[in-house]
């Protein structure tokens, strides 16, 4: 059987990546995948579109390479070669996926190609492509690229600059891979346990639903071991019926009023937002336990 092929090509934005691959490896029928289709699907999925808080956005790109690997291994035991269009700026992300290949499949070859546009060249893409930002704010996030070393697992390292495909070999540096390794599965675990807390969370959230908890009228200061439902039927305003836990909302019972309430307060003010410094102990008592929830009302204060 002929030994089957990765190639990686990776750069900066508006490196002409796509036009490579299209140029020289459209006819070869490998698979040609490109990650941004996977950073797109895992935002899509996370729920956002254009905003992406920084913690999430990390996240998503850190799933989306996750199934990029996955579904490059599994083309791969298909018996078929692949183009992959990535970014990979930093050793230890190519290390991730190498090692994986590498684990899974016996026998592949490995190749990277570099793309180092001219700046003619690569200011010619980024008009064509109607980008914002100069070429020098593209080659400063170019700068950060550490070039690809053979110790990565990788097979044949080129350089592309316009027409110009160079094969460039640097003397092998283990010492990088090493501390990739190290770095990779610190980062896993990390996740794992992120990912494990939100579960749990959500878990808890959701039996919120059916156990009895803590409920206190921040009015009148009545307080219940209640379900929510037994509280919805006493008048209670209290999530998860009324509101959301965490979020600021009106706690009461059913005999007092929204009126004696911290949300009411703050309601009033020209800027609705909690501001500390301006409560009463009671109301920050109120407070805290309300950005406790739901935690902050499974035992008795
Ligand atoms: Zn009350």
């Amino acid at each position: 059987m002929q030994k089957l092929t990765v190639t990686f090509v990776i750069g900066a934005n508006a490196t002409g990546k796509s036009t490579f691959i299209k140029n020289h490896f459209s006819d070869n029928k490998a698979v040609i995948l490109d990650v941004y289709d996977y950073q797109q699907k895992a935002y899509k999925e996370a729920g956002f579109n254009r905003q992406i808080p920084f913690g999430e956005a990390f996240k998503c790109l850190y799933k989306a390479n996750d199934k990029l690997l996955t579904d490059i291994i599994n083309i791969l035991r298909q018996g078929k070669n692949i183009v992959v269009e990535q970014t990979l700026f930093k050793a230890k992300r190519r290390i991730a996926y190498t090692d994986k290949i590498r684990q899974a499949i016996e026998n592949v070859n490995i190749h990277v190609y570099v793309m180092r546009p001219s700046d003619a060249l690569w200011e010619s893409y980024i008009a064509q492509r109607k980008l914002y930002g100069t070429l020098q704010s593209y080659k400063n996030i170019a700068a950060q690229i550490e070039f690809p070393n053979p110790s990565e697992g990788i097979d044949l390292i080129y350089e592309v600059a316009d027409n110009n495909i160079q094969l460039k070999m640097d003397a092998p540096n283990y010492g990088i891979v090493a501390a990739a390794r190290k770095e990779l599965l610190a980062e896993a675990e990390r996740m794992c346990k992120e990912e494990e807390k939100k579960r749990s969370k959500l878990a808890l959230i959701e039996s919120m639903n059916n156990r009895p908890f803590w409920h206190y009228c921040e009015s009148c200061g009545k307080k219940a071991f209640i379900s929510a439902k037994d509280a919805f039927d006493d008048g209670w305003d209290y999530p998860p019926q009324i509101g959301a836990f965490g979020l600021l909302g009106p706690r009461t019972c059913g005999d007092c009023r929204i009126t004696d309430t911290l949300y009411w307060k703050v309601q009033q003010q020209s800027l609705p937002i909690v501001l500390e410094e301006t409560l009463t102990a009671e109301e920050l008592k109120t407070w805290q336990r309300i950005k406790n929830e739901p935690e902050s009302l499974l035992t008795e204060e």
